[in-house]
């Protein structure tokens, strides 16, 4: 079995990112308000992942490092559903390939209980004194794995990725306080609104850009995008989600490329945040195990969505 999870681990858990994109979502699963992540050396040292969610009793400790165990098929989640086929899998995966300790604890427990798993080879489970929640310690991923390792870059390469992957959750999720330290650098967001993050992570004023609202047949898309000259930096800041998930798509990113340089000189750079909602038929969501990226059955509509909803906005700026 732990072939298979590290074979499974390979697809799933690309690089320290993966990690922390599947840690969190398990975090944000368990209905946490407070999320803190710790990185060190690129996050091939330390990736560790603190909540204070609902936590796990003592079996299911033991089973959610077991490949295909999920206690998340009850609900009936639309997007899960869609990608069953990879559900169950991170935490087995990343065990098999690092040292991991994990802790946690349910509030009805009088204490909560640890489990050190390396390379997949369960060692240790014992009681521990900790608060409500669930803490999991990634250290030397991809020992398992060496040929792994040579697909790292730099540990301030793997940083930045990072720093996507969690503004990318910080900004979807305003009513959980997030912190990041990667290496001795430690931020906080915990402005309870999207106001308020794009304050904190653009370090821009809502007023100094708009909200975005259009729907178009079954396609709607909100958000918000900076008013051209407000977003002073020379890269684009583009966030993109489809139904409440952080997704990739070229595509998209382009056009709102040219729907800004269509109206302001070039020396502009986009930022913009924009939720799409669209049916779950419409999107296949198994293109990658990652599921960051998304096919659209019809990408022709949601990129019109998009420059409209922009274009309506920045032609009143224009006026
Ligand atoms: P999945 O999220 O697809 O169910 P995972 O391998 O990511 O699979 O997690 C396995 C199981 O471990 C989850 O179904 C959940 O029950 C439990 N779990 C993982 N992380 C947490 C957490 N932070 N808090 C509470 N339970 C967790
Ligand atoms: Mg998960």
């Amino acid at each position: 079995p732990q072939l298979i999870n590290r074979i499974a681990a390979g697809e799933v858990i690309e690089r320290p990112t993966s990690v922390i994109k599947e840690l969190i979502e398990n975090s944000l699963d368990a209905k946490a308000t407070e999320i803190h992540v710790t990185v060190r050396g690129g996050g091939q040292t330390l990736i560790r992942i603190q909540d204070n969610g609902c936590g796990m009793i003592k079996e299911d400790l033991k089973l959610s490092v077991q490949r295909h165990t999920t206690s998340k098929l009850s609900h009936a989640d639309l997007w899960n559903i869609h990608t069953f086929g990879f559900r169950g899998e991170a935490l087995a995966s990343i065990t098999s390939v690092s040292k991991a300790l994990l802790s946690s604890k349910t509030l009805n427990q009088p204490h909560g209980w640890s489990l050190y798993i390396e390379g997949g080879e369960q060692q240790d489970f014992k009681p521990v004194a900790c608060d409500v929640g669930t803490c999991i310690e990634i250290r030397d991923l991809f020992f398992a794995t060496p040929a792994r390792l040579k697909f790292l870059r730099s540990p301030a390469q793997e940083h930045i990725q990072i720093t996507n992957c969690l503004e990318r959750f910080l900004l979807l999720n305003p009513h959980v306080t997030f912190s990041l330290r990667l290496d001795e650098k430690h931020k906080v967001f915990d402005a309870a609104s999207l106001e308020g993050r794009i304050k904190q992570l653009l370090n821009l004023q809502a007023a100094e850009g708009f909200w975005l609202e259009t729907q178009i047949h079954d396609v709607k898309v909100t958000g918000w995008a900076a008013l051209p000259g407000a977003h002073r930096r020379n890269a684009d800041r583009i966030f993109l989600y489809t139904n409440q998930r952080p997704i990739e798509d070229r595509m998209l990113v382009q056009s709102m490329r040219i729907a800004y340089q269509d109206l302001i000189p070039k020396d502009r750079y986009p930022c913009v945040i924009a939720f799409l909602s669209i049916p779950y038929s419409d999107v296949d969501v198994n293109v990658h195990p990652a599921k960051t990226q998304v096919r659209f059955k019809a990408p022709q509509e949601i990129r019109s969505v998009l420059i409209t909803a922009l274009r309506k906005s920045l032609i009143q700026y224009g006026q």
